[in-house]
């Protein structure tokens, strides 16, 4: 049976270094072991995403020589936005697929409405900078009604979710002790990062999830999420290590340099940049120029 993973960007800048070292995870596994990659945008923050940014995505993922299996890029350029299909792997047109798992989860009391503001919550839950704040379920029991704001949130009750990291091994998260009830959709009517991706794995019949290590803190809370919405296909995880400059400095977004757009424009290779990325996250001893074919051979 082919497996199946995805490579999920938020159109909400250029692609960067960190992406395609996310990309050549995602693909050399996928083409080591038999699995199929799905591409899927994931815009559902309108306020962040631009459509000149899913253009230069799509864009990038060629000229770097990423194919996906479902999703191919031109499908994505043919269902621009407002067009009367819509794209089954672009979050901004699927609107009804998460309404209606909000509404099946309501329909199982395990939801309610929350007017709290980050204010709110900064001020009933202190937290230290960069640490992640705890909702602590001030709105759990006021039963506000539906017409006081947008905002929803999903209960979640102690206990520990287990899972098996394909690369960190046994990992133990209780999402009540991290994050409290996970905030699904906000007061704009925006779905969230955490309810959308769960959702949205579930439709694409996604069986292992690759992605970087900043991400490892949500996935208990994404496997509790996709057990109450159903979910029964089991779920892998595979988190990557993160890039690093040489002086051991963690990139950031906003780090113009590493812009894939910037470094074309400036007559970088594809190759010189899949082996820079390579390199920069341990998967070479050093950098050199990296085809797209040689992926698989850094997995197997
Ligand atoms: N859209 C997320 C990002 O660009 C990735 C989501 C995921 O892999 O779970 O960081």
């Amino acid at each position: 049976m082919v497996w199946r993973t995805r490579f999920a960007p938020a159109p909400t800048g250029y692609l960067h270094l960190g992406h395609v070292v996310n990309a050549i995870h995602v693909w050399g596994i996928a083409r080591a072991f038999g699995g199929e990659v799905l591409l899927r945008i994931e815009d559902h923050d309108r306020t962040r995403c631009r459509d000149d940014y899913e253009d230069a995505l799509l864009d990038d993922l060629d000229w770097l020589g990423f194919v996906p299996d479902v999703g191919r890029t031109d499908s994505f350029r043919a269902s621009r936005h407002g067009h009367p299909h819509g794209h089954p792997q672009r979050q901004s047109d699927n609107e009804a697929r998460y309404a209606a798992a909000l509404a099946s989860l309501g329909a199982r009391d395990v939801t309610y409405v929350c007017t709290c503001t980050r204010r709110d919550i900064a001020r009933h839950a202190p937290h230290a900078p960069g640490e992640e704040p705890r909702y602590p379920g001030t709105c759990r029991d006021a039963r506000h009604a539906e017409t006081e704001s947008l905002a929803r949130r999903v209960c979640m009750d102690g206990g520990m979710e287990l899972f098996d990291d394909r690369r960190l091994g046994p990992m133990r998260q209780s999402p009540a002790d991290q994050c409290g009830d996970v905030l699904v959709r906000d007061r704009h009517g925006q779905w969230t990062y955490q309810f959308a991706v769960v959702v949205d794995d579930m439709a694409h019949d996604i069986d292992v999830v690759i992605r970087g290590e900043d991400l490892l803190a949500s996935t208990g809370r994404q496997l509790r999420l996709a057990a109450m919405l159903g979910r029964e296909r089991p779920l892998h995880w595979w988190h990557h290590p993160l890039l690093v400059h040489p002086d051991g400095s963690k990139l950031s977004k906003a780090n113009r340099d590493t812009s894939i757009r910037e470094r074309r424009a400036a007559g970088v290779c594809a190759a010189a940049l899949l082996g820079e990325a390579a390199f920069l996250s341990g998967l070479l001893p050093a950098a050199r120029d990296l085809s797209i074919d040689e992926l698989p051979a850094l997995f197997r």
